[in-house]
């Protein structure tokens, strides 16, 4: 693959912020009316309050959950309720750069530039007390007399579709100058997958690991499961434009599920079936398949949401003492060990980003992604005119 202007980090762009110049009253955000309607509007400015920072967005990543959030709504909460004509502004996986300071904020500075993870707990819940945010008790409680301090960007308060968000201090994660825009969106993608792998016990050098599912989870996970020193890792996956991308990151062996016994070719692979399974599809086929590959004693963490129950052999889970694990979102600070390995080029992030599309394009853009438009798998939308380059040379 080519080097091309979209992949190649520029620190020279990062268009500095003067901490002494006036920011505008209203910024341009993008609105969701009924399901499926978004309207580019002018929207107040919105002012960070304690432990808070203004955030100006320079890219943001679309995410299948975006799609379904505007579809259905779900898992988005505005309010108690869907989040349709409630003036709300969707978007989750943004980066940009520090624009203006809550009160007593001393831990970034105006100028700086930041990825994002979603979730800011309310911080006193038990689950938060335990680091596991992304499961807070007060998720969607950030209204009225109900504001515990839970933010969600993009699902329970507004997001990243927009030229600025606020951010809470916890949520933020310093972006080296050597990264670019696009591969910065990507962080809370591959905290996700960390997280997943964190869940299911963290320590995965020398052990087995298979991930179900070539989505942009699936893909990182393989790097991460890489990166952490899992051997084998084997990617399952149908279509063969990602298998093929996942080979670059770093699967030792790709099984197609068309043409293959995914369970006896895991089972070939690994003698006496995976140490670990990151099932990132979640359908009744795979449920069973990850079940039926994976070791005694092992452990399967599920990192998709089914829609519908699905039925799958308890049974053989229970004789063979396995463990499963679901995940929400990104939780225990994952984010942060993801920058880590993308900073020291671990892995690249950037392999998964195949579109980039300037913020008037949202609609254009989320075509690519949800219609995978010329095997689009992350697609951006940039508020930087000129940067954004439309597909990417691949
Ligand atoms: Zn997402
Ligand atoms: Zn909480």
């Amino acid at each position: 693959m080519p080097d091309d202007a979209t992949n190649t980090p520029d620190p020279g762009h990062a268009a500095k912020i003067d901490p002494s110049a006036p920011l505008p009253e209203t910024m341009r955000a993008w609105v969701l009316g009924g399901p499926e309607e978004l309207s580019l509007q002018e929207k107040p400015l919105p002012r960070p309050g304690k432990a808070e920072v203004l955030v100006r967005v320079d890219a943001v990543a679309i995410c299948a959950t975006d799609l379904e959030i505007l579809k259905y709504g779900t898992p988005a909460l505005i309010e108690g309720g869907p989040p349709f004509h409630k003036n709300f502004t969707p978007g989750h996986e943004y980066m940009g750069t520090v624009a203006a300071l809550g009160p007593g904020v001393d831990e970034f500075a105006v100028g700086d530039r930041v990825t994002v993870e979603i979730h800011a707990g309310c911080g006193q819940c038990k689950r938060c007390r335990m680091g596991m945010y992304t499961s807070c008790h007060n998720y969607g409680k950030n209204y009225g007399d109900q504001n515990k301090g839970h933010r969600a960007n993009g699902f329970t308060t507004d997001g990243g579709f927009a030229e600025y968000a606020v951010n809470n201090i916890n949520t933020l994660i310093p972006v080296p100058d050597t990264m670019s825009d696009e591969e910065a969106t990507l962080v809370v993608t591959a905290g996700t997958s960390m997280y997943g792998l964190t869940e299911l016990g963290g320590l995965v050098a020398g052990e087995s690991v298979v991930v179900i599912g070539p989505g942009a989870i699936g893909l990182l996970a393989v790097a991460v499961a890489k990166a952490l020193g899992a051997a084998p890792v084997i990617l399952v996956g149908t279509r063969e434009s990602r298998n093929a991308i996942g080979r670059k990151l770093g699967a030792d062996h790709v099984i197609d599920a068309r043409n293959e016994d995914v369970v006896a070719r895991v089972k070939e692979l690994t003698g006496n079936g995976a140490d670990y399974v990151v099932d990132c599809a979640g359908t009744e086929t795979t449920v069973n398949q990850s079940v039926h590959m994976t070791n005694r004693g092992g452990r399967i963490c599920l990192a998709a949401f089914p829609k519908s129950a699905v039925s799958f052999d308890l049974g053989a889970l229970a004789v063979n003492n396995i463990y499963l694990y679901g995940i929400r979102g990104e939780g225990k600070s994952a984010t942060h060990r993801a920058m880590a390995f993308m900073q020291a080029g671990r892995f690249d992030a950037s392999q998964i980003h195949t579109h980039t599309f300037p913020l008037e394009d949202l609609p254009e853009a989320l075509r690519y992604a949800r219609d995978r438009v010329d095997d689009a798998i992350k697609v951006v939308v940039s508020t930087r005119p000129g940067l954004a380059g439309g597909a990417k040379a691949r």
